[in-house]
């Protein structure tokens, strides 16, 4: 047998949107290190890269490159997570590489960082170097190796490429490539008692030598303090508890008192605190809840609890958390983004403390890689956003899917484009997982498969304890329309009604779902429109920073004092966003406090939270936001929550506009009487017989729910059936155009009128890019829908092949 024979070659998965993955040769030395999942260090293009070992083979029919090195000493992705990667692949057109660009923390990802280092044979003083070059060559003989911005530094100046380029041209310096690892553990300085004063229990001598000083006495009394709480003493607990700086601290240090050493510790915000508030005792229709989501376990089916807002869902969720815990299980809990800032996140850590792990994008990339290898040695509860579907969990047996049907459990950019809601319940079928899903306004979706008896449902139909449902109530804009005082946001009841809250000492939370000042700015003389130029839209005006901005691509421009095209100096502001809603507040309630939360006011979580604080220690009076202010809010003194434009929501071009209307509608009116306070609910509205707002008014789900899917089922959209959208996007108008034909015809030819398009979309154009779009509506068929998917992907394909076609971006969008 030859060695060539043993030869062994690994598939790596690489963090980029290519679209296979790419086969190395395994040296020799390295073979019994590398094992499916594990990092492995590979050239691709005069670049290296971070990869994930997918396979293992022993023949490989092309030419291939040997794996440089092994990064780690055990897979940090399991196989099973490979499988559910494998599954998201292939039913939502994404590259493995894609989803491994998503799934993992971008402190797991390594980057590749130039740094340069000196040719040896060189003598640099015989040379005719610039001064700058010397400066580079010398300091490069001294310290062997410099990155980029060492030399940026050693020279004073951002542009050195130049000079480095006359060095490397010169064969003076090589430039070497070398993968760093972004992730560095965070270390903490502790102190401890010095051998001699650790045998004196009482620390009489310790506190003898500091008897002068009484900061230096608080530090030897925080210290015994800590010490008799936990095994450790930090430098910041101690500087904290005993309210001095660090440099009090090293004067006990210098005394010999105190050593101090370094540790690594977690960044994750673990308390110690070992016991746990009681769960309070479930009411009778939670228990009721709880038979049926255990009823439908032993089935094998998920639950759904169908739950008005306020009827303690998470009661239930969290006596179904404690019994995985007891036996040791592992539990997702997942929740769209914004929901995680808020109060539930407090709430399940009182009541099951240190287990909680919290995953979410705002996190940095340091806490992400620890919560990572946390959930691979077993961490217990994990609450996150979608992208907590990707965590390498070992022994996941239940998976909660709170606000089921949040639209932002889908990810829109970039791919994989995965609705996370739809992702959970396949990561726990591969798991063998629990599912139960909640909320106050099911998705169709689930509502159909309980319908289909692929779910079970369970209805909680009462607010818990003395909390009642609110009252809602309807304001018909077109009698106020005609009002000499209606200034087009503010009707002369709600104005009423606002001024009555506020005089009862109650607040008042106002929605509108549209940021900015004005959504649009034109000239009266010329007809000028403030449009984007890369986008076919119009710029929101922002007054506070004298911007139009666009919220497709986000260029922003200053505001121009005149039109642009004709100089007439009175432009015209027309529409109402949250910011100028705020203004307009100041001068029907000049004495009151006004405060608006939106993407602009609450960027981080930081600022939401502030927002939030401030509204409940009731310092703002009047809070207007954006569905920013829809979930989380949960406060006892808001007296009226109002709508302020309800056919705004009505108008998206989108199938689920009703739904979404509904559920957004639902959902304000739930901020309202949470805890046993009468308050009401005000909606604005242009269409009060709109069968949205009568539903929403009798919270009559089942009506809405029965006219919805007979609208849906007429018009063959999700969830009586599946829907697969593309597009095509292009610099060029005519490219766009003729490469969607041409996908569209190859398409058609196999699947006949199920194809619709393709179209001009209502924007035409985003950041610079023409758009075609098609739609794909097929029957729900597992078989047939792996047969389209197949055809689409030989359809793109073979579209791709034609030259001029290279440049064009399909986009496609399973289950939109
Ligand atoms: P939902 O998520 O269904 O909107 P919540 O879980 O927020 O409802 O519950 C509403 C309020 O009722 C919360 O303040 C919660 O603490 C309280 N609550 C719910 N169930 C119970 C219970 N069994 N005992 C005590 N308080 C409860
Ligand atoms: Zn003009
Ligand atoms: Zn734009």
């Amino acid at each position: 047998m030859s060695i060539d024979s043993q030869q062994k070659y690994a598939d790596v998965i690489l963090p980029l949107a290519l679209p296979e993955v790419y086969s190395y040769s395994i040296p020799p030395e390295l073979v019994s290190q590398i094992t499916i999942g594990i990092r492995v260090e590979v050239p691709l293009r005069n670049k290296l890269y971070s990869g994930i070992v997918y396979k293992i083979r022993s023949e490989s029919t092309l030419k291939t490159k040997p794996i440089r090195s092994v990064i780690d000493a055990f897979p940090i992705v399991t196989e099973l997570q490979l499988t559910f990667w494998e599954w998201m692949s292939d039913y939502y057109f994404a590259s493995l590489g894609e989803i491994m660009h998503n799934a993992l923390p971008s402190g797991l990802k390594l980057e590749s960082e130039t740094k340069v280092i000196i040719n040896p044979e060189f003598d640099i003083d015989a040379l005719h170097l610039s001064d700058d070059e010397y400066l580079v060559a010398e300091a490069l003989s001294i310290r062997n190796e410099l990155t980029i911005a060492q030399i940026q530094e050693i020279l004073q100046r951002k542009t050195v490429y130049p000079i480095l380029k006359k060095l490397l041209d010169d064969q003076i310096i090589s430039i070497k490539e070398e993968l760093i690892e972004k992730f560095k553990p965070k270390t903490a300085t502790f102190v401890q008692l010095t051998e001699w004063h650790k045998e004196d229990s009482n620390l009489t001598s310790a506190f003898g030598l500091v008897s002068k000083s009484t900061k230096q006495t608080d530090v030897l009394l925080a210290f015994a303090q800590l010490i008799r709480q936990q095994k450790e003493v930090s430098i910041n607990d101690l500087a904290s508890l005993a309210k001095v700086d660090a440099a009090t601290i090293k004067a006990l240090v210098k005394k010999e008192i105190f050593v101090t050493y370094q540790r690594t510790v977690s960044r994750l915000n673990l308390d110690e605190k070992s016991e746990i508030d009681a769960l309070p005792q479930l009411t009778v229709a939670q228990n009721t809840a709880l038979l049926q989501a255990e009823a439908a376990f032993v089935d094998g089916k998920p639950c759904l609890i169908h739950g008005v807002t306020g009827s303690g869902k998470t009661r239930v969720y969290a006596e179904l958390i404690k019994k995985e815990m007891a036996l040791g299980n592992q539990v997702l809990y997942l929740l769209p983004e914004i929901a995680l800032t808020s109060h539930i996140v407090e709430r399940l850590k009182s009541l099951f403390s240190a287990e909680i792990l919290v995953y979410h994008s705002r996190l940095n990339n340091q806490e992400r890689v620890e919560i990572w290898n946390a959930v691979g040695r077993g961490a217990k509860i994990i609450v996150g956003a979608r992208s907590s579907v990707f965590l390498p969990y070992q022994n996941l047996k239940l998976v909660v899917i709170d606000e089921e049907h949040d639209p932002s459990f889908k990810q829109q950019e970039p791919a994989p484009r995965y609705n996370a809601r739809d992702a959970a319940i396949f990561l726990a079928k591969m798991h063998g997982a629990k599912v139960v899903l909640g909320s106050a306004t099911p998705s169709l979706e689930s509502m159909l498969n309980v319908a289909n008896q692929k779910y079970t449902l369970s209805v909680l139909s009462e607010r818990y304890g003395d909390a009642t449902m609110p009252s809602i109530g309807i304001i018909d804009l077109r009698p106020a329309y005609k009002d000499q005082r209606f200034d087009g946001i503010f009707s002369a009841p709600l104005i009423d009604a606002m001024q009555a809250t506020m005089e009862e000492g109650k607040q008042v939370l106002l929605f509108q779902n549209r940021r900015g000042y004005s959504p649009s700015l034109h000239c009266p003389m010329c007809g000028w429109k403030a449009e984007c130029v890369n986008c076919d839209v119009h710029l929101t005006l922002h007054k506070l920073s004298q911007e139009l901005r666009c919220h497709y691509c986000n260029t922003r421009s200053k505001l121009p004092r005149q039109c642009p095209a004709c100089g007439t100096v009175e432009l015209v502001e027309q529409g109402f966003g949250t910011e100028r809603i705020e203004e307009v507040i100041k001068t029907h309630f000049p004495n009151k406090t006004a405060a608006r939360i939106d993407l602009d006011t609450a960027k981080t979580k930081l600022q939401f939270e502030k927002i939030l604080y401030e509204f409940e220690e009731r310092n703002i009076d009047i809070l207007v936001g954006t569905q920013m202010i829809t979930k989380g809010i949960d406060f006892d003194n808001i007296g009226l929550v109002a709508v302020l434009n309800a056919d705004s929501l009505f108008r998206f071009p989108d199938f689920r506009a009703n739904e979404r209307a509904f559920q957004l509608l639902t959902q304000v009116g739930g901020r309202a009487g949470r805890r046993g306070m009468s308050s009401q609910v005000l909606i604005q509205t242009f269409t009060p017989d709109h069968p949205i707002i009568k539903e929403t008014l009798d919270q009559d789900y089942a009506s809405f729910f029965k006219r919805e899917m007979y609208e849906r089922q007429k018009f063959i959209y999700p969830p009586t059936f599946r829907l697969i959208h593309i597009e095509v996007h292009h610099k060029y108008k005519e490219i766009a155009h003729e490469a969607a034909q041409m996908l569209a015809k190859i398409i058609q030819k196999h699947i006949g009128n199920r194809l619709v398009g393709p179209a001009v979309p209502s924007i035409e154009r985003i950041r610079g890019l023409y758009i075609r779009s098609m739609m794909i509506k097929m029957e729900k068929n597992p078989v047939v829908g792996k047969k389209i998917r197949q055809i689409i992907k030989d359809a793109i394909a073979e579209v791709k092949r034609y030259p001029n076609t290279k440049a064009i971006r399909i986009i496609v969008d399973v289950d939109p």
